[in-house]
């Protein structure tokens, strides 16, 4: 008798175990393949959330791959993935340990560090603006008086665009550097425990159009699955996502210099392998390089990829890449597709909705999903960093998805209470 073949084994690496990895789990189990997840969630309960999670510190990537190595050195992954910028790192040594493809740790690390990937890129003479770094306690009109102005202040290991402010003149670096400053020092940051934030990250500001590009990288070779256009105007002081479309409505000239640049990038940065997401700004000189990260594209945007004639997720085509299980040479769907990543309007507690139904009404809309949980409190950015939830649309043209997202958050109205002046005691904890 022939032995079953024994069940593929994927090692899903997140800092939140929510939607995102749900989608993954959903996919692996149409494949058939067993799901491993490791969070950096909690390590005191012994899996509180019973879905048996490794428990991890993402920020200590190489502690991490041991403690990965130990716990599954009897049931070794078949490959392993990370979800946001956090465990990319950890990801990359995991699979080292593990001998299974991935990127090497060096390259994970130089796209994890917004600083390490600025000089890794302008190194390779590469297009990114003139940058420099400066230490937390530096004084800040010294610093100011290096800027060149209008520029953007950033963390270097935040994500989501939480804490990154333009500044126009001294005055506004200043600011904007104290507004950093407290993302940094608050509860919810300084729990990550990440190593470098006493450093910020000054770059001149890049002018011009926002693109995405969702990437699947095999061999070194990058191919193209999607260029997003980002239509909104993003020029600051805060940079909150919002409209994502596909295809994108760039001369074709354009979109061959973008995909060109991402190739060149993901090389210069020693990356190999596995899923790749890419901001740019475009201008008359060409494609800018925002940021490359090796990780899909982030929350419940996958949503709006499908592939092929049975319209695979982008979840799934990236697993079977990952497992080589075949069948991910598959084309994006024809169709335009948005994603609106609902801006949160201002901070507060959020008190529900109104107006869902008639938004769903709108010709081309797929599906509105609230992600913020009612009662909790939400914060706009630059201390945001999540979306009170998103709106997918469909459509023959990306004009028209556009218009249909538009159209659908207009009858949005989003209810919010003011935050009560009360610490929670684990926040005190945290401080003392
Ligand atoms: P994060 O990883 O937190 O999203 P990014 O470096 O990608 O941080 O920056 C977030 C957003 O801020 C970008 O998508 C872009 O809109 C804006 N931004 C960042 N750097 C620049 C820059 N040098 N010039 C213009 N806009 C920028």
């Amino acid at each position: 008798m022939t032995q079953p073949e024994p069940k593929k084994r994927l090692l899903i690496l997140a800092t939140k175990l929510g939607y995102q990895t749900r989608g993954f789990a959903e996919a692996a189990e149409t494949l058939g393949v067993e799901v491993i997840f490791g969070t950096d969630r909690c390590h005191r309960l012994d899996d509180p959330w019973g879905d048996r999670a490794l428990a991890l510190h993402f920020e200590k990537p190489r502690e991490a791959a041991e403690e990965i190595a130990r716990a599954l050195s009897t049931n070794p992954p078949g490959a392993v993935l990370a979800l946001g910028d956090r465990p990319t790192p950890t990801a990359a040594c995991a699979a080292q340990a593990f001998g299974i493809r991935g990127n090497p740790p060096q390259a994970a690390e130089n796209c994890r560090n917004k600083l390490r990937q600025r000089e890794a890129l302008a190194r390779a003479a590469l297009p990114v603006p003139p940058f420099f770094s400066f230490a937390i306690g530096e004084e800040l009109s010294a610093v100011a008086a290096r800027a060149k102005f209008p520029c953007v202040i950033k963390p270097t290991l935040l994500a989501a665009s939480q804490g990154v402010i333009r500044a126009n003149n001294p005055a506004e670096f200043e600011w904007a550097v104290r507004k950093t400053r407290a993302v940094l020092d608050s509860p919810e940051v300084q729990a990550l425990r990440e190593p470098d934030a006493d450093r910020l990250l000054v770059e001149n500001y890049i002018p011009g159009r926002e693109v995405a590009l969702e990437g699947l990288l095999d061999e070194r070779a990058l191919r193209t699955l999607a260029i997003f256009d980002k239509p909104d105007p993003l020029e600051g002081p805060f940079f909150e996502e919002t409209i994502y479309v596909t295809p994108s409505r760039l001369p074709a000239q354009t979109q061959a210099a973008i995909r060109d640049c991402a190739q060149r990038s993901v090389a210069a940065l020693g990356l190999l392998t596995g899923p790749v997401h890419a901001e740019f700004r475009v201008n008359d000189d060409g494609p800018w390089v925002v940021e490359i990260s090796p990780r899909p594209i982030g929350g419940l945007c996958s949503r709006a990829l499908h592939f092929g004639d049975q319209r695979i997720s982008l979840e799934e085509l990236l697993i079977r890449h990952a497992l080589a299980l075949g069948g991910c040479d598959v084309e994006r769907e024809p169709d335009a597709s948005a994603v609106m990543m609902i801006p949160v309007p201002r901070s507060g507690i959020f008190e529900g909705v109104d107006g869902l139904e008639d938004a769903e009404k709108i010709a081309g809309i797929g599906e509105i999903r609230i992600t913020a949980r009612l009662h909790d409190y939400v914060a706009a950015w630059p201390e945001g960093s999540s979306y009170l939830g998103f709106i997918f649309a469909r459509a023959k043209t990306p004009a028209e998805a556009e218009n249909a997202l538009r159209a659908a958050h207009a009858k949005l109205q989003f209810k919010f209470a003011p935050r009560l002046p009360v610490e929670h005691p684990a926040t005190r904890k945290i401080r003392a």
